[in-house]
């Protein structure tokens, strides 16, 4: 497996497998690997003849009051799992080239990031589409592999690729699950005990709202308000938003009559977690 750490370097080895005629794959992550992460390797490894994995933790994406100095970090132990997983190469950006200090471009999707997480974060997706165009160019994939886990995320990476016509495939693979049920997420490591013991609350929460869309409740604040109670009732967290959204083009819905996307961001010891299930009303 190749460490490659510039820009050029990273460039001039796409270049090569691309001469060669190779489909080459990227796998952008902010490191701290687990299985959700792995997932997304493999199926590349599976679509593609070449799989790059980038670890950066992106400072662009981090508000001032976020968790960038804490994110976790643990990149001897990256390498060794996808060097065992079959990986070609990881790229390592190093953050004095990707942004210089008169560094100036940024590349935001204005549709996509105005509800969600987008109110809570601000800044935040213009700082994920950035760095995920520069990954674009310096790794020149045909292929990026994205988590459904983050599905604001991927939905607007799918309409950046569109709009700036990018000549690559966005795919987009299942949320991996604890055996509990919490989606598996590099934050998770900093819950506390008590907090991670409670925490399969969340996805609890999404799979009863799934089940009573199925079952016909239509009215999605009847849904939102069962949902909250649960949370609430189980866990000692802040909800920053609890939404029930058409799954394209993200906007709340207030009374479901075809499949939506059920969304929540929750604060738990310090701790923003995201999770989202595809939920549609059974056909009778
Ligand atoms: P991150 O390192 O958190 O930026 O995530 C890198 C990629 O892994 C993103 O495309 C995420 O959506 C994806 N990902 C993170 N957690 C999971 C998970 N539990 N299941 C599937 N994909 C995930």
């Amino acid at each position: 497996m190749k460490r490659i750490h510039t820009v050029a370097e990273m460039q001039a080895q796409s270049d090569a497998w691309r001469g060669a005629g190779l489909c080459v794959g990227l796998v952008p992550t902010m490191g701290f690997l687990h299985e959700g992460h792995l997932s997304l390797v493999d199926h590349s490894l599976e679509a593609a003849d070449r799989t790059v994995v980038s670890i950066f933790v992106n400072p662009l994406q981090f508000g001032p009051k976020e968790d960038f100095a804490i994110y976790p970090r643990d990149m001897e132990r990256d390498l060794d799992l996808l060097s065992r997983r079959g990986v070609d190469a990881v790229f390592h950006p190093q953050t004095v080239e990707f942004y210089p200090p008169d560094f100036s471009t940024l590349v935001e999707v204005e549709e996509l990031t105005k509800g969600l997480c987008g109110p809570f974060r601000p800044g935040h997706f213009r700082g994920v589409t950035t760095v995920v165009t520069k990954l674009f160019t310096a790794v020149k994939p045909h292929l990026a592999v994205f988590g459904q886990k983050d599905y604001q995320q991927a939905a607007v990476i799918r309409r950046l690729v569109r709009d700036l016509n990018l000549d690559l495939r966005v795919e987009v693979a299942p949320t991996v699950r604890e055996a509990d049920g919490l989606a598996m997420s590099s934050r998770n490591i900093l819950l506390s005990a008590e907090d991670r013991q409670r925490a399969p609350a969340l996805y609890e929460a999404l799979t009863m709202g799934q089940k009573k869309i199925e079952q016909g409740e239509r009215d999605a604040s009847q849904i939102i308000a069962a949902m909250r109670a649960h949370i609430e009732r189980t866990l000692d967290a802040s909800i920053d938003y609890i939404s029930i959204a058409h799954p394209d083009t993200l906007e709340e819905v207030a009374h479901i009559t075809g499949p939506v996307v059920i969304a929540l961001a929750v604060r738990l010891s310090n701790v923003r977690l995201i999770d989202n299930i595809i939920a549609a009303p059974l056909s009778r």
